[in-house]
Order: C-alpha cells, then sequence, then structure tokens
C-alpha cells in the first residue's frame, strides 16, 4: 500500500499503529523484544491530569508525561503563543552576534525568577545538553582563572543527569556505565543522601551529615586543586525521588566554600515548581553557581533547556573568556522560549508554586504518607509534588527492619501494571513507586489520585498473597 494512506489508515487502528510502531521506531530505554510481544500504549490527547489511549482509557498521569507537565495538559493559550511566533520568526539562530525577542524576553524572565545571584542564561534544547553545557563551561572558567588542573566534577552513584554522553558520565546510573563506554573523563562519584538504604542506626539528620562528609572525603582524597565542581539535583528523581535529610545540603554547601569549587544543581525535574519553589535549591538552603534546567521550563509542550549562570563564572566568561566556543543550532529557539514565557505566565498568574507550596503539597504529603498504612508500605515520603512510597515485604519496628522483596520478583512493575489498570500512572524504581502530578492537580484530584494508589496496592497485594 502506499506510505501515506498506510499513515492515514493507522490513526484508527491501534494494532496497525502498534505494528508499525514496532518495525520502525526505536524507543528510548526499552526492551524492543518486549515490547513488541506487548505492543506499545498509544497515546492521543490529553486535557488537565489526564490522558486518554488509543482504546478510550482515560487515565490519570501522576507523572506529569515525563515529570514535565507542570500546567497540565490542553492549554490552548500556550498553542496560541507557540502559533503566533512561528508565523512570525519561526525560527532564527543566536550565533553570529544575533539575537531574537523571545530568547531575550525568557532570558530577563529566568533571572526575575530565579536566586539573586544569576543574572545570565544559556539555551539549550534539553536537560541533557544543559549538563553537557555546564562540564564544558565549569572547566572553561577554570582554565580562564589558571586554574585548569580543577577539572574534575564530582557527582553521585544513582544520580540522573540525562543521555549525552556527559550526561551519562555525570549520572551515576550503573546500567548505564554499562553500556557505550568508555564514560568522559575527570568524573567521580560519591554515595547519595538515601537515609533508607544508608542510614541504619543514626538519626536521618545524623545522616545528612555524614552523607555529606563524604564530599569532604573525596574532595582530600583528590586534593581539592583538582576538583572542578560539585554536582547533584536537590532530590533525585530517576533515582526513585530520593529526598535527602534537611542536614544534607546546606553541609555540602559549606564543604564546597571551604574548598572553593562550584556547586552545581540539577534542576531538571526540580525547577519551576516541582517543590512547591521555583528552584528546589532555594528550599533546601543552597546558593549554586550554576543551575541545568529543562522540563518545567515550557512544561514538555516544546522541548527547551538551558543553564543559568551565576555571578562568579558569567563574570570571568564574559570579561576574560573571548568567544566560548559552544552551542546548538537551537539555542534560544523563538518558538521555544515562546512556549517558556507562555508556560512561566500561567504558572505565575494561576499561582501554582504557591499552591503547591502552601495547599496542595502539603495536603499531597498528608494523603501520601497515610498510604504508610497499608500492609505492602514501608515508608512514605513526599516533597512538594514528588512523592514516594517503598513496597516491602513485611514491616519492620522501624524503616531499616522492613523486610525487602526478593528483586528478581519485579514488584515494582507487577504494582505499576495494577496502576495501570486501575487508571493511573506511577512510575517503579524497582520497589518503589514514585509520582510527580502536574503542579494543576487540585485536593479532589489528589483524593481520587490517592484512592486509585490504594487500591492497585491492594491489587499487589492480593496478587502476592
Ligand atoms: N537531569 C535530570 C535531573 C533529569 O531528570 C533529566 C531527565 O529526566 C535530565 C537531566 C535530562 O534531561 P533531557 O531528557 O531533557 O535531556
Amino acid at each position: 500500500m502506499d506510505i501515506t494512506k498506510q499513515l492515514d489508515k493507522v490513526q484508527f487502528d491501534t494494532q496497525a499503529i502498534q505494528q508499525l510502531d514496532s518495525a520502525h521506531y526505536l524507543h528510548p530505554f526499552t526492551d524492543h523484544n518486549a515490547l513488541a510481544a506487548r505492543g506499545a500504549r498509544v497515546m492521543v490527547k490529553g486535557d488537565g491530569i489526564y490522558l486518554w489511549d488509543s482504546d478510550g482509557h482515560k487515565i490519570l498521569d501522576a507523572m506529569s508525561g515525563l515529570w514535565c507537565v507542570n500546567i497540565g495538559y490542553g492549554r490552548t493559550s500556550m498553542a496560541d503563543a507557540v502559533y503566533k511566533q512561528m508565523q512570525t520568526l519561526p525560527f532564527y539562530n543566536s550565533f553570529f552576534n544575533t539575537t531574537n525577542l523571545p530568547a531575550v524576553q525568557l532570558a530577563a524572565l529566568l533571572v526575575d525568577v530565579s536566586p539573586p545571584q544569576f543574572n545570565h542564561v544559556f539555551f539549550t534544547g534539553s536537560g541533557s545538553e544543559a549538563n553537557d553545557t555546564i562540564v564544558r563551561m565549569v572547566r572553561r572558567y577554570w582554565e580562564l582563572m589558571g586554574q585548569s588542573e580543577r577539572h574534575v566534577i564530582i557527582s553521585r552513584h544513582n544520580a540522573y543527569h540525562g543521555s549525552t554522553i556527559a550526561g551519562v558520565s555525570l549520572g551515576g546510573m550503573a546500567g548505564m556505565h554499562a553500556q557505550g563506554g568508555p564514560m568522559v573523563p575527570g568524573i567521580v562519584h560519591i554515595g547519595q543522601p538515601s537515609y533508607l538504604e544508608g542510614g541504619s542506626g543514626m538519626t536521618p539528620d545524623e545522616f545528612g551529615l555524614v552523607a555529606a562528609g563524604w564530599l569532604e572525603e573525596r574532595i582530600r582524597e583528590l586534593g581539592p586543586d583538582n576538583v572542578a565542581a560539585f554536582i547533584g539535583e536537590p532530590v533525585q528523581g530517576a533515582g526513585g525521588v530520593i529526598i535527602p535529610p534537611p542536614t544534607y545540603w546546606p553541609e555540602i554547601q559549606r564543604i564546597c566554600d571551604k574548598y572553593g569549587i562550584l556547586l552545581i544543581a540539577d534542576e531538571v525535574i526540580c525547577g519551576f515548581g516541582r517543590l512547591g519553589a521555583w528552584f528546589g535549591s532555594t528550599l533546601l538552603g543552597i546558593k549554586p553557581d550554576l543551575i541545568a534546567f529543562a522540563k518545567g521550563v515550557t512544561s514538555g509542550y516544546i522541548p527547551l533547556g538551558g543553564v543559568l549562570v551565576g555571578d562568579r563564572v558569567a563574570a570571568v566568561l564574559t570579561e576574560k573568556g573571548g568567544d566560548f566556543n559552544h552551542g546548538f543550532t537551537y539555542s534560544g529557539h523563538p518558538v521555544a522560549c515562546a512556549a517558556a514565557l507562555e508556560n512561566i505566565r500561567i504558572l505565575r498568574d494561576e499561582q501554582l508554586v504557591e499552591k503547591v507550596a502552601q495547599d496542595t503539597g502539603p495536603y499531597l504529603k498528608q494523603k501520601f504518607t497515610a498510604l504508610a498504612d497499608h500492609p505492602l508500605v514501608g515508608h512514605a515520603d513526599s516533597c512538594g509534588f514528588v512523592a514516594g512510597l517503598n513496597l516491602v515485604r513485611r514491616k519492620g519496628a522501624t524503616v531499616h527492619g522492613n523486610e525487602v522483596f526478593d528483586g528478581d520478583l519485579g514488584v515494582g512493575m507487577i504494582c505499576r501494571g495494577y496502576m495501570f489498570e486501575r487508571g493511573i500512572i506511577m512510575r517503579a524504581v524497582g520497589d518503589r513507586m514514585i509520582i510527580a502530578p502536574p503542579l494543576v492537580t487540585t485536593r479532589e484530584q489528589i483524593d481520587e489520585m490517592t484512592g486509585k494508589i490504594g487500591a492497585a496496592l491492594d491489587d499487589t497485594l492480593a496478587e502476592l498473597r
């Protein structure tokens, strides 16, 4: 059949879409044999916090797409902003001494919503590109400072910083490091601040100081004069919503200051209201030199990322640096920037960040942590609009006494399957079930969400018994 006719026909036929998908489309992070056997779920529509698939199922998207649809689906004003910009100037680059209005306006607006030490922005197309940019920018900064031996960047195990080669190298995901190496040299990892994993016998605050102390130990081992920067997500997302104890980040800041090393916050998930603050760094009490952002800047409607560059770095780059030989075709893309401008207008006008901080975030905490009463849940916690719960075989007297499932059983994935059946998307990281709902989620919708989660937990328990 002629390809255009074939493409028109599949629009109405789930199986035909799945066959074509399986034949030609290589998906990210996907086992294609398993996908071919199952057939991909085809998403066709989104509105508010709900999605519809090609078989007509309505699903509550408790993951905001991929941690990004902060303003919810179906915003016509976003479509209007993009349409208008496409008609005016669909593309021009920012190389060779040119600029465009939406990029300039967005840079100024981002400076306005970001912590006071930020007065400059570098645009990229994604979070991974933002982190690639940071690796090069940090090393360039130290070259310009006459200390090019300071090139090592310290990150953490189980961190996620993207899928480009620098992103993977910065990240601490064992499964990613095992493929497609070697990694970028000069990047090392310390332990993550996971109280559940490493805090046995300590209070959370004690453990926070111990985990931050691993940074100081590593700096001393490497020699402070060789260390360029430390990078971390304020709250680790893809690693399983790991919320560090309150003592952790202030101690990290103290150590970075003591040795003069740059502090980088990867806010690709935490930025733009996700934790109930415009940036997670502010909430967790740190003053980073660089912030990577993406996702929530456009709520995922159009790809855009970037780096907020603090005054310490920007002054050196702009005054001493000459050309910084780095940039992307889509840096400052006018249509993406127009989408971000409208997205930030919505976040501001609807006071979504404040709502998460003062109203819906605390309500989610109350409802979500109550799920820890379920016999299958060993622990549940949240920070703003990210939350996670741990599935356990048997509860102990403390969280460290919980008896966990054999990893091979894949209990998290079983539970995720039941979540889908109950009409809710929740992600499984091992046996930790996590959510990051759109910031527009109301109290009533939180009731609906936690009700569905509770029902799927019952289904999972029934299967395991
Ligand atoms: N950094 C963090 C913390 C992320 O969660 C992600 C993506 O999930 C990235 C970086 C990479 O962003 P992107 O997928 O836009 O390249």
